[in-house]
């Protein structure tokens, strides 16, 4: 199929920019480390054929519940981070068995490992535990999501919480493989990862850790010309390791969610209807804001228009705006609006870009159910996920009558 022959709406992966960022992340480690693990953020978004096409690009699954990990599982991933602060005894308890990378971050992961061991006495143990580590990056560069709240997840290094936790593991003669030092920033900058490189070495040297992994977790920007890329990142962040780590002995992890999957995916949809309000110029759109914004936080986006008869186009109507409004019955689902631009018809298409990461996951059932997704690889496109419709909807639903 054609672009112009998708249903719309729907989202488009295409695959060769997909393929450009993993490539990219890959060189940026080669370069710069050399001795790295790449994880997957499942929770970012999670469509089945990117993982599976991540897993064969030699993506760690990067989960952070129990039904990720069980995904992650169903999907044929033998490589596992798992993370998180609520994750299942049962996964837990199965990630230890296969050997998976876990950083702990609660008492109850530490009181589960105690129990596992004990209940394993003599099994040699393949698994690698590592601790989330919560401390203070927002003194050093007051960028991150948290602010001056501070972060709530992992063992506090500031109030000795860490340590405590270190020497849980060293009774139960657990050795301490790896440290987890994700922290979720506004800005996406280089420097939240310096700070981050920071603190390993200072962890590290602190408490005289032979570790086998320092893990620098998610938040990278990635597919945008006018923003760091991934050698910006990864270098500045070696630079800083090497002062305590060798890449010999230490594997630089990190969890990119956003920065792989942001850049390779669009979404499309359909003018419906035009009409004029009292007020405005109203554009309804047969997909929604919910599909592009679900959180309702950006306030712009990368979109193009399609018209519908290329033609004619010139001779438009100029109108001075144009409300972009999708199909829920809600007053803020609104996309954007047009100033100034032609006006648009019945059958134009908006084709929005790099809109894969933290959409299609937090969609919700509303009005409407989960739209088609296409893979588009050398022009022509695919269904890689059927749309939802009542049988989805109803799956696993007890019906009375
Ligand atoms: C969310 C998250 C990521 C991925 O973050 P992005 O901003 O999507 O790159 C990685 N690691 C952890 C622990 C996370 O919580």
């Amino acid at each position: 199929m054609k672009l112009a022959e998708l249903q719309t709406p729907c989202y488009i992966v295409h695959k060769d920019i997909l393929q450009e960022g993993i490539d990219l992340l890959h060189d940026a480690l080669d370069t710069y480390w050399g001795n790295y693990i790449c994880g997957y953020s499942f929770k970012t978004g999670s469509l089945p054929w990117a993982l599976r096409f991540l897993e064969e690009n030699g993506f760690y699954a990067e989960v952070v519940s129990e039904d990720e990990y069980r995904l992650a599982k169903h999907l044929g991933f033998d490589r596992v981070i798992y993370n998180g602060p609520v994750k299942g005894k049962e996964s837990f308890f199965d990630a230890l068995w296969r050997g998976a990378i876990i950083n702990i971050d609660s008492k109850r992961e530490l009181r589960w490992l105690k129990e596992y061991r004990e209940a394993n006495e003599g099994e040699e143990a393949s698994y690698m535990i590592g601790l989330r580590v919560n401390f203070d990056l927002e003194s050093d560069v007051p960028e991150t999501s948290a602010g001056a709240e501070g972060s709530r997840f992992g063992f506090s290094y500031e109030n000795g919480e860490f340590a405590e936790a270190l020497a849980e593991l060293d009774s139960m003669q657990v050795p301490l493989s790896g440290i987890h030092l994700h922290v979720g920033s506004r800005t996406r900058s280089v420097a939240i990862y310096e700070g981050i490189a920071r603190m390993a070495c200072r962890i590290k040297k602190e408490y005289a850790l032979e570790l086998k992994y320092v893990d620098i977790g998610g938040g990278y920007f990635g597919g945008m010309d006018d923003r760091p890329k991934y050698p910006d990142y990864m270098k500045a962040v070696a630079a800083i390791l090497s002062d305590a780590f060798d890449p010999h002995d230490t594997t630089l992890i990190v969890e990119p969610g956003t920065s792989i999957i942001t850049p390779p995916i669009d979404y499309m949809t359909s003018v419906v209807d035009v009409k004029d309000t009292y007020v405005k110029r109203i554009v309804t759109l047969d997909g929604s804001r919910i599909d592009v914004d679900p959180l309702h936080t950006k306030s712009s986006y990368f979109y193009e228009i399609v018209y519908g008869d290329g033609e004619s186009v010139r001779k438009r109507k100029t109108v001075p705006e144009q409300v972009l409004c999708g199909m829920t019955c809600m007053e803020n689902d609104r996309l954007t609006v047009l100033s100034d631009q032609p006006a648009l018809m019945e059958g134009d298409r908006i084709l929005m870009h790099k809109v894969g990461g933290y959409t299609m996951c937090l969609t919700p059932l509303f009005i409407r159910y989960f739209p088609t997704v296409y893979l588009e690889e050398n022009g022509e496109h695919t269904v890689i996920r059927e749309a939802w419709g009542p049988d989805e909807y109803c799956a696993k639903s007890s019906i009375i009558g």
